[in-house]
């Protein structure tokens, strides 16, 4: 089966955002076998769209296109396909119904463009769209398959994964399955990573591939092939030697994420966590925030961005601050220690640093940074010197601060 992707945009032409939702759809219809042979992009423009749906429907059995799909006038996407391909448009009831009931929920008042959205193609299947107004939807014409989706990557995915490639794997038969599985470290720098599993990567299946995303390491093992038992039995056994390997270097799989690892690993041992944070600004609060239930651990954070702040908010002494200065082990200590006295945490992270661009020196550099982590019997400091801009450095931080407190609570 071939597959060829358009993308409907103008803001894409414009270079106003990038184009993730090819790169994904890419991928989904890789893994179930089907070739991408093209892509476009388009602009919102009838005549243009129709052209490239017509071209694509030419030389794909498949043509997905995907954005255009809103109540406003530059939405066009349906109306091309309903041009292009000579198909009536229909309202659809249940998508009626499903539009009107998502504003109802909302307490928006309906507009009457949000109802053009319920037009469908006659004979067509909707997709339906579990987070927004718009459907998406499939049809059926002299044999090839023309799938219409919402711009929205949030609308997009959940679509594709729960409808439409069910869809067309019941419609054409498909078997292949590809399965894979992220491995993330936290604490080692890629090459250094990579060096250790060198002869276990690349193969051909399951491929094993180093990636650096974001400040992390990660692996990707995946496999691929019509049992879905032996590729899962691959990724496993590859899984088992690169952890062989790397030990408690793996911080997590897949969806786990640092500060979500973290927090579990307090929550099992019965430890709260509060945080003091000064260049980061509050930054490691907002990543343990933002795993789902951290209340029952995460208790608090202090900001203490000034001087004054250190000393009232956490006690941190005058003479530590004037002595050693406000980014150094010694104050690094105290903000750890006054964290956990003043908010009443069992373990604490505190970081102190100089973020840039200015305010370095040459005894103290841009990127100089002090993380303190405790525990009720355990106190490490460490000094840092990252690279980069001063939300590099406050990233680089926060990473390396959650890192540090895994280390501690693993005694690595
Ligand atoms: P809406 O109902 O929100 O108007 P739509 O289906 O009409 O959705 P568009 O108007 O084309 O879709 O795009 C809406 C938004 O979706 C864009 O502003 C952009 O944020 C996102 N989007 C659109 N196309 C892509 C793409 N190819 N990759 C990533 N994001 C995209
Ligand atoms: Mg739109």
């Amino acid at each position: 089966l071939n597959a060829e992707i358009i993308c409907v945009g103008t803001e894409l032409l414009l270079g106003q955002i990038v184009d993730t939702n090819s790169t994904k759809l890419s991928q989904y219809l890789a893994s179930l076998g089907v070739n991408v042979f093209h892509k476009s992009t388009v602009g919102d423009n009838l005549q243009r769209i129709v052209e490239s749906l017509r071209l694509a429907a030419s030389r794909a059995d498949l043509v997905i296109a995907c954005g255009g799909l809103g109540p406003t006038q530059d939405d066009l996407t349906k109306e091309a396909i309903s041009a292009a391909f000579d198909v009536p448009m229909v309202e659809d009831p249940e998508s009626v119904e499903h539009i009107r009931s998502f504003f109802q929920r909302r307490r928006i008042p309906i507009a009457a463009s949000n109802l053009k959205q319920a037009l469908l193609f006659e004979g067509g299947n909707a997709l339906r769209n579990d987070f927004g107004t718009a459907p998406g939807a499939v049809l059926e014409i002299d044999g090839r398959t023309i799938a219409c989706l919402p711009g929205p990557p949030r609308e997009l995915i959940p679509m594709v994964e729960n409808q439409l490639l069910p869809y067309l794997r019941e419609r054409h038969g498909l078997k292949r399955v590809l399965r894979s599985r992220v491995l993330r470290l936290a604490g080692m720098g890629e090459s250094a990573a990579e060096e250790r599993v060198k002869d276990l990567l690349g193969g051909s299946n399951p491929t094993v591939a180093p990636l650096l995303s974001g400040f992390e390491v990660t692996f990707r093992i995946t496999g691929t092939g019509e049992d879905e038992g032996a590729v899962e039995a691959g990724i496993l056994e590859a899984e088992k030697r690169l952890r062989q390997r790397l030990g408690k270097e793996i911080y997590g799989a897949d969806d786990d994420t640092l500060e979500s690892v973290v927090l579990g690993h307090l929550r099992d041992r019965g430890l709260s966590l509060v945080t003091a944070e000064s260049c980061t600004g509050g930054l490691i609060a907002h990543r343990l925030t933002n795993v789902a239930g951290s209340s029952d651990t995460f208790l608090s954070s202090v900001v203490c961005y000034a001087n004054a702040a250190k000393e009232s908010l956490l006690g941190v002494r005058r003479v530590t601050l004037e002595g050693f200065g406000a980014v150094s082990w010694e104050t690094a200590r105290e903000m750890a220690e006054g964290a956990m006295r003043e908010l009443g945490g069992d373990a604490a992270i505190a970081v102190t640093g100089i973020a840039g661009p200015g305010g370095g020196s040459d005894e103290k550099p841009v990127g100089l940074v002090y993380i303190a982590t405790a525990l009720p019997s355990a106190l490490k400091v460490q000094e840092y010197h990252f690279a980069g801009t001063r939300l590099d450095v406050k990233q680089r931080t926060a990473q390396a601060a959650l890192e540090q407190m895994r280390r501690a609570i693993l005694h690595l």
